[in-house]
């Protein structure tokens, strides 16, 4: 984030010692180990210390990447169990702090993720959960006011692009700073399958899952490259095995939930990469949930992340059929908030 660093000549008089980790006057400088770019103390603010929320904080510690780490959740002892255990992980870290605090204190942080609500069980669809986890997250971003102008909001409640929806609608907050996690994940899910399908890295598999965080998401193969050569032109993937390959990612987290009761590794390291992009202002691309002008409702479509949130929608170029897909998932949204 723009970020002046305080007393910054003496930050260079003492750099070396600065390297690591420094307490100055109740102010934390980091210094990031990958591009030499420091800031100040960094706050982000979890709301919903639950699986995601705590999992997504152990990320954050690990990463570094945050002086410090808020939790906030309505049940207070395990809010309390849970900042016990990540302490324990700090001396691993730069970061300094990870703390119990209120929504108040949250208005102030960087980044507020929203994790509050209730989770996905065995064989619900996630467009069930939308009723209650709406209350949820409408009534924390009521609370949440004034929020912070340079304060980025994430959401990652689910159905996340509804609550995105109704948690924009609610806040009055510029479309840019506060957007959904959407189809981040799953687009990591489907570059893990083409990854072991081709013995190729994920980070060098250029495809994205846009549209809903649901039922009703699409990779766009039209657009999906390996160093500049279209996927649907490789022969070890025909249409078949690209049909497979959707439908494997799409029911991943009904698979994960079978066998586990919920899913949060893969959430949390996607979030916490989010964060990354924020607080050093990468403007990497990314699958998120924003508003869509076209069809009045949020959805994911590839986005620049900085420090300023979803800065730029990049308007994917998409054939006949994926478009007609994007239509059926903004449908199929808009139908959810408007019964909602
Ligand atoms: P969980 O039940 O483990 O945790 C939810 C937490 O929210 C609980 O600790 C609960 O006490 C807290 N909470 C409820 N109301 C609150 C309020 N008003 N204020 C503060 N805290 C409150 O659930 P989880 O597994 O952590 O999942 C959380 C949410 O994340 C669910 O909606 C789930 O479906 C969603 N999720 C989204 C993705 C994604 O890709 N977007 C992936 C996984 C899970």
């Amino acid at each position: 984030m723009t970020k002046k660093i305080r007393d910054f000549p003496l930050w260079i008089n003492h750099k070396k010692r600065y390297e690591k980790k420094l307490e100055f006057f109740s102010v934390t400088l980091l210094t990031s180990s990958k591009k030499g770019r420091t800031m100040r103390h960094t706050k982000v603010a979890i709301i919903g210390a639950g699986a995601v929320g705590s999992t997504t904080a152990y990320a954050l510690i690990l990463k570094g990447i945050a002086a410090e780490i808020m939790l906030i959740d309505i049940d207070e002892k395990r809010c309390t169990g849970e900042i016990l255990d990540l302490s324990d992980a700090l001396p691993f870290s730069e970061s300094s702090k990870v703390l119990k605090g209120t929504i108040a204190d949250a208005r102030t942080a960087d980044i507020i993720i929203i994790c509050a609500g209730v989770a996905q069980k065995p064989d619900q669809s996630r467009l069930d959960l939308t009723k209650t986890n709406k209350k949820i997250v409408t009534s924390i971003i009521k609370d949440l006011q004034p929020i912070g102008k340079n304060t980025i909001v994430m959401i990652v409640t689910n159905p996340v692009d509804v609550m995105t929806f109704f948690a924009l609608k609610e806040s009055g907050l510029p479309e840019n700073q506060l957007f959904g996690t959407g189809t981040f994940l799953d687009t990591q899910r489907v570059r893990g399958l083409l990854s072991k399908k081709l013995n190729i890295a994920e980070q060098s598999i250029h495809a994205y899952v846009l549209g809903e965080h649901g039922d009703s998401q699409f990779p766009a193969w039209s657009s999906a490259e390996i160093a500049g050569t279209p996927i649907t032109d490789l022969e070890k993937l025909d249409k078949k095995q690209l049909d497979k390959i959707a439908q494997e990612t799409k029911n991943k987290a009904y698979e994960i939930i079978k066998c586990k009761g919920a899913t949060y590794f893969g959430i949390a390291a996607c979030v916490s990469a989010l964060c990354e992009n924020i607080l050093f202002d990468q403007k990497r691309i990314a699958p998120v949930s924003t508003f869509n002008k076209d069809f009045g409702v949020c959805l994911s479509m590839p986005a620049v992340i900085g420090a300023n949130g979803a800065e730029k929608i990049i308007k994917t170029s998409l054939n006949q059929e994926e478009t007609k897909q994007l239509e059926l998932s903004a449908k199929k949204i808009k139908e959810t908030i408007e019964i909602t």
